[in-house]
């Protein structure tokens, strides 16, 4: 994977944002402010302005400049967590200018605990680190076992999916939708929702780029 699968991956997941933006916003009305699918679909139109305008000759430097814009452009908490995540990632790649399964779980692997940091947060507190940490460790595992591209990007994309429905259950103990207590119940996790769709936007452009 080079510079250009990375530009590929943030395109992808810069339309699917925007596609399901009122979704995401929806799910944030429940229990938040309404405005996960606005701040994101904001970011990643940002994202690709900025790309378009900058030279990024690595997967590094991509995963670098998508994080510092979402951090200046998303005011919500998703902002800098997203931003942090692929920052964390882009510093795990370095330079190189080739990307394989191993460099990619090491990134992911870099991304989530970025995530987990910044948010002081953990699993099971209804949060996007919910989804997002089922699925590198499923990820990671497929790939220590020798998995190749699309048997661990499906148990990527299966286990975000998994752990992003597994939040409607979960009460919220982090971020705005910590406010409702109880009353978060019930509800999927909209970072967790968005978590999932950025996941399948890395699975869909490695089996178009396959074919
Ligand atoms: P805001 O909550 O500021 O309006 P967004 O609506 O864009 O920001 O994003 C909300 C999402 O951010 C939540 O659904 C949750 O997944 C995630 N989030 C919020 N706080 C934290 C945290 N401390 N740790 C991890 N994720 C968090
Ligand atoms: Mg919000």
């Amino acid at each position: 994977m080079d510079a250009e699968f990375f530009r590929a991956w943030i395109a992808e997941i810069a339309a699917v944002v925007e596609a399901q933006r009122d979704h995401l916003t929806q799910l944030d009305s429940a229990i938040g402010d309404a405005d996960h699918g606005i701040n994101l679909a904001r970011g990643f139109s940002a994202v690709q302005a900025a790309l378009a305008a900058a030279d990024t000759p690595t997967p590094g430097s991509v995963l670098l400049l998508t994080g510092s814009t979402l951090i200046s452009k998303v005011g919500g908490a998703s902002g800098p967590l997203y931003g942090t995540a692929f920052r964390r990632a882009a510093k795990t790649l370095g330079d190189k200018p080739e990307v394989d399964l191993q460099g990619l779980a090491a990134a992911l692997t870099a991304a989530l605990e970025g995530v987990k940091k910044l948010g002081a947060a953990t699993e099971g507190e209804k949060t996007m680190v919910d989804a997002l940490s089922p699925a590198v460790v499923a990820f990671s595992a497929a790939v220590a076992d020798g998995a190749d591209a699309p048997v661990a990007l499906a148990a990527l994309t299966d286990a975000a999916d998994t752990g992003a429905r597994d939040t409607i259950e979960m009460q919220a103990r982090k971020g705005r939708a910590s406010y409702l207590g109880p009353r978060s119940v019930g509800h999927e996790d909209p970072g967790a929702a968005s978590s999932a769709l950025i996941l399948h936007a890395l699975r869909d452009v490695a089996a178009r780029q396959a074919r």
